[in-house]
């Protein structure tokens, strides 16, 4: 529809009752155009559909009822007690509200306003509404137009009355009787067809957009809400899932990647050889995995997995796979103990096909390094495990087919920069050990593929978990003691107070002095951020030896260390960790043969949801899903984060069908159509320039 100047794509200054001034207050809520205005819905609505008629109150009724205030006052009882009055008046007939002790309503609440009233109805000099609650629906002079002026909430005419979000010198009604103005025009400059094919709006029961956003801020009753936020729920995750898919889809274009094929001749007997059988979950993803690499477009796949669930089993496997075909693997770890402790592990694993991988980090030098060095160029060496930095600064391969990276910590943009720039068509492998809700995972990595290692190999005692108030103290540190004594290693872990290494570090120290004088016995270490890499590694490696039989620590600890031998840990305060954060601590332990305990502190009366939630369960996804629904995405997604827009509509808990469903529709026409050049699906590419125009590189990864 073409018109001299557009309301959506203009200024919202220039629309009905607004100007500069108000222009400028409406600018604080991000709302610079009609489109932004359109899209700016109420966050919760007074729903009086089931309002009672006045006239037909009697005492002893518990009323919901809508008036316009006729009169009112503050009359004072015999008692002394001020209370306010207001007789407000619908269609039906009148009736007296009375506020005891509440004298200052006198100021707020104005002849002529609009209030929705509950509470009881009494005999007291005739009928009396004692009101429990009171809503402001409309006051006259809100209004910018007189036919909004009166009554219910303007063109709708509907008795569900929205409540925007407001700011400063801006109230939520004088916003709405904006909207109210200037609705119907806003609606009928949007193209006349939905950019959604109607089978897709019919599949997901799923209104038009027009009718969605006049039911938004217009509701006739409230039913017609929840499917309405769910069709911008749904547009707000397909627009972002098909840049996603467009991410990949060039990646996928622009390089040709490596088809491993070849005899499995390293792959096969790796697996005869292994101690045990795969668990179901690592057969799928190792299948996953082989699928990717045998295609020719490079893998780009994230493998989720819980601390303990084997990734490292299927990362070597992948990474047999990549040497079978005649290519080189690399696995990079982010610290140097996590490098030889994955070098370990593989030449442990490797052992039995007589397969040992050359180590790289810093500390290999001399003569060693540059064996290792020309190797890898000769393509002799034909995997390797090192640090991030040296694999990808200073190493020559002579065909380097896949990367597999270790990222023990949240899976981060930087890590996506690397994998886009990584290398031309070498596959990547990228290891997580934070398990997040596959809901959360296809929001942030919706440009990856995912595999997920949802079980953990069987015959693993859980850790058993407990959480004490300060009483149970001592207890807790007694039991420490035991288990120390009977050669075991421990940890305790210190929180984050106030965002300050220093005082951290401070109370940390404090911690350590006060457990060596308490176990003269036993050595204690302390680690925090603010030592040096070399002295933490130096602390570390004691620990791992055994040298030191207690950690004091800090977060720090988070990082994937592997100490069989620890079978306890002690959390300060816990009750200031995120359930995740828990999670990652309470996985140092329980990675030996022996029963381990986890021992959760809190201050106050009684622990909080959280803590008891963490003790219930070692499952790091269900976890996951706990913490989600307990922080709300708005902690974890409430900002733009992690290179993703923020989500306004969707929720990533109660919608994650519709998140499963807009990805595959995504894919689907990226797949058919890259560039979003057939006539069909020219308007999805519009609709997406307008949304992301400009800022695609942010977003992009691919
Ligand atoms: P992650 O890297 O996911 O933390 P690992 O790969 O280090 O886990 O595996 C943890 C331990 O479990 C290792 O000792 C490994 O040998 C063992 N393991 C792995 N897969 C299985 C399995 N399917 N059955 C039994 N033990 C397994
Ligand atoms: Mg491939």
């Amino acid at each position: 529809m073409k018109r001299g100047r557009s309301l959506l794509t203009g200024s919202v200054q220039y629309l009905k009752g607004v100007g500069p001034r108000r222009a400028e207050r409406l600018e604080r809520l991000e709302i610079r155009t009609g489109r932004e205005l359109l899209y700016h819905v109420p966050h919760r609505y007074e729903d009086a559909t089931t309002v009672d008629p006045i006239a037909g109150l009697k005492p002893g009724d518990d009323a919901t009822v809508i008036g316009r205030v006729v009169s009112k006052g503050v009359l004072q009882t015999r008692s002394r007690l001020r209370v306010f009055h207001a007789v407000i008046r619908d269609e039906t007939g009148m009736i007296e509200c009375a506020w005891p002790g509440r004298p200052w309503l006198e100021r707020t609440i104005r002849k002529g306003d609009l209030l929705l009233v509950s509470g009881p109805v009494r005999f007291y000099h005739g009928r009396q509404l004692q009101p429990r609650e009171h809503t402001m629906l409309a006051r006259p002079d809100d209004s910018t137009d007189q036919g909004a002026a009166d009554g219910g909430n303007g063109a709708g005419g509907g008795r569900v009355f929205p409540v925007y979000p407001a700011t400063e010198g801006l109230t939520h009604r004088q916003i709405r009787t904006i909207v109210d103005a200037n609705l119907e025009a806003l609606l009928a400059e949007l193209d006349e067809a939905d950019p959604f094919p109607a089978a897709w709006l019919r599949e997901l029961a799923l209104p038009p957009l027009r009718t969605a956003l006049s039911s938004l801020h217009q509701p006739r009753v409230m039913a017609e809400v929840e499917p309405a936020r769910r069709r911008l729920a749904f547009e707000e995750l397909f627009y972002l899932q098909l840049l996603h898919a467009r991410a990949r889809a060039k990646l996928r274009l622009e390089t040709q990647g490596i088809s491993f094929r070849a005899a499995p001749e390293l792959t096969e007997p790796f697996l005869k050889a292994l101690p045990f059988k795969l668990t179901g979950a690592q057969k799928r993803c190792w299948a996953e995995i082989r699928e990717d690499m045998e295609k020719s477009t490079p893998m780009n796949r994230l493998l989720q997995g819980d601390v303990g669930s084997g990734k490292t089993v299927v990362a070597a496997l992948a990474m047999l796979k990549a040497a079978e075909a005649g290519f080189q693997a690399a696995l990079m770890a982010p610290t140097e103990l996590l490098a030889e402790q994955h070098h370990r592990s593989l030449c442990e694993l490797l052992d039995p096909i007589a397969m040992e991988p050359q180590l790289l980090t810093g500390s290999i030098v001399g003569k060693k390094r540059a064996e290792v060095l020309s190797s890898l160029a000769a393509g002799s060496g034909r995997l390797a495990v090192g640090t991030h930095a040296l694999i990808q600064e200073a190493v020559e391969f002579q065909s380097l087919g896949l990367a597999v990276i270790d990222e023990q910590h949240r899976f981060g943009v930087e890590q996506r920069r690397l994998m886009r720039e990584g290398g031309g068509g070498v596959d990547a492998l990228v290891m997580s050990a934070t398990p997040i809700p596959r809901s959360l995972a296809l929001a942030l990595y919706g440009d990856l593929d995912i595999s997920v290692i949802d079980e953990l190999p069987p015959g693993r005692r859980p850790i058993i978990t407990g959480v004490r108030g300060e009483s149970k103290r001592e207890a807790a540190f007694e039991f420490l003691r035991e288990q120390l004594s009977e050669g075991r290693q421990g940890y305790v872990v210190y929180p984050l107070i106030d965002e300050s290494e220093v005082l951290e570090a401070r109370g940390a120290t404090a911690m350590r002095d006060e457990l060596a004088r308490r176990y003269p016995e036993f050595q204690v270490g302390l680690l925090h951020g603010r030592l040096a890499a070399s002295e933490k590694e130096s602390i570390m490696r004691g620990f791992l030896s055994g040298q030191i039989h207690l950690l004091v620590a800090t977060t720090v600890i988070e990082v994937g260390i592997d100490v069989p031998n620890a079978s306890v840990m002690l959390i300060e305060d816990a009750d200031r960790f995120g359930l995740a954060q828990l999670h990652q601590l309470r996985g140092r332990v329980g990675r030996g043969a022996d029963q381990s305990y986890c021992v959760a502190f809190y201050r106050g009366d009684s622990p909080p949801e959280r803590l008891q939630v963490f003790s219930s369960t070692t499952d790091g996804f269900v976890l996951a899903e706990e913490d989600l629904r307990l922080r709300g995405q708005g902690d974890m997604f409430g900002r733009e984060q992690h290179g993703v827009p923020a989500l306004r509509f969707a929720e990533l808990d109660r919608d994650r069908q519709l998140l499963e469903d807009a990805r595959r529709r995504a894919r689907e026409i990226v797949a058919e159509d890259p560039d979003l050049a057939r006539p069909r699906n020219r308007r999805l590419g519009r609709e997406l320039t307008e949304l992301y125009g400009g800022r695609e590189e942010l977003y992009r990864v691919g």
